[in-house]
């Protein structure tokens, strides 16, 4: 059955990827963005599409739009983009998330949270599993966007236990692949970027922090199951790749892959910076018969040649 899908964030990275995956599935998309952090070149070869339509729209700001259910990705996820307006960054969390909630209510539809990893803080328990609290700092650079999630995820579960919306939160760990921005600060990209300009690659600290990176169709079709799970089932539920690296072995496995003679330099650790992440994947095995299947060599074999074929271009 066609579907008329909303994708809030869809110029960006991620959402890019899911209006593809929506539109490949038959349904109509519907993709709305203020690219803050995205872009319309992310879109540009999907415009045509007779299935698919763009909105310029901030949605802090509510929204009248008739669909058929809504995957809500719209923030900035790169640590220098989302601190650069750390306000705006809360507001679109918890404003875009009320908007956005208020929107399912009004048509009855399923609604899913772009939630992520960040609301488990610094956690002191490993691998996270979904019924962790937290270690997260509510004062910190870094908590406009770890608390402004916590506030959307509150929300999604107050709409379900108030209006009884159809309301499902993914938490997304580290993501990587193609239309990353070369500029996000994110280090999948600058790694990549560094290594093929032959420049230093900067780990900071002394890079035995961790993280557990998944390639982007991974995710993509993690989201597309549990928006089709049934109504009762919620989450949040964790989606990854478990294969946990420090940043250092990162480093070292892109400047092996691109052939680069960066040297590594190591730079001060950002404040709050999460010491070790790395996740269960049991309940979304369990939910929604998913794990990931991309490598990470292979996965970033395929983000390298993206890079280069932009370098070339
Ligand atoms: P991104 O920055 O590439 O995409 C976010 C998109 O949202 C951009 O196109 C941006 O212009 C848009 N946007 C921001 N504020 C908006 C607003 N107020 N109104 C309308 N559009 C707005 O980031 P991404 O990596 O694609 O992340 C997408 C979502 O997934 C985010 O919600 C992020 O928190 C979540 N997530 C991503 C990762 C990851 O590793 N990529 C991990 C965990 C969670
Ligand atoms: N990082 C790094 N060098 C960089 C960019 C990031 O060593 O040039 C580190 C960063 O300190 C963190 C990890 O890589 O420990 C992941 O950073 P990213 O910003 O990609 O994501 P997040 O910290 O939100 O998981």
């Amino acid at each position: 059955m066609t579907l008329r899908a909303l994708v809030t964030g869809g110029a960006g990275f991620l959402g890019s990827h899911l209006c593809e995956k929506l539109l490949a599935a038959g349904h109509e998309v519907l993709c709305v963005d203020n690219y803050f952090t995205g872009a319309r070149a992310n879109i540009a070869h999907l415009l045509s599409h007779r299935r698919f339509e763009a909105l310029r729209h901030d949605i802090c700001f509510p929204l009248y739009v008739e669909v058929d259910c809504i995957y809500n990705l719209a923030c900035p996820a790169s640590p220098i983009h989302y601190q650069s307006d750390p306000v705006q960054t809360t507001k679109t969390s918890v404003h875009g998330a009320i908007n956005m909630l208020g929107l399912a209510k009004r048509l009855r539809v399923p609604i899913l949270q772009a939630s992520t990893s960040e609301v488990y803080g610094d956690s002191q328990v490993h691998p996270q599993r979904e019924d962790y609290s937290d270690n997260v700092n509510p004062i910190g650079p870094r908590a406009c966007y770890n608390e402004g999630k916590r506030c959307a995820e509150t929300l999604f579960f107050d709409y379900r236990r108030q209006h009884g919306l159809a309301t499902k939160v993914a938490r997304i760990f580290n993501t990587y692949g193609p239309r990353m921005r070369r500029d996000d600060g994110r280090v999948v990209s600058t790694f990549i970027v560094q290594a093929l300009a032959g420049a230093d690659i900067t780990v900071f600290g002394d890079g035995t922090q961790t993280r557990s990176f998944c390639y982007v169709d991974d995710i993509v079709v993690a989201m597309l199951r549990l928006m089709d799970t049934p109504a009762e089932f919620t989450g949040p539920v964790n989606l990854g790749n478990p294969e946990e690296i420090s940043v250092l072995a990162l480093a070292e496995q892109i400047r092996r892959l691109t052939g680069s003679r960066s040297r590594i330099v190591h730079r001060p650790l950002p404040a709050d910076d999460p010491a070790r992440r790395c996740l269960d994947i049991a309940l979304a095995r369990r939910a929604l018969a998913w794990q990931p299947s991309m490598a990470l060599e292979a996965g970033l074999t395929q983000t390298i040649a993206y890079f280069r074929a932009l370098d070339a271009a």
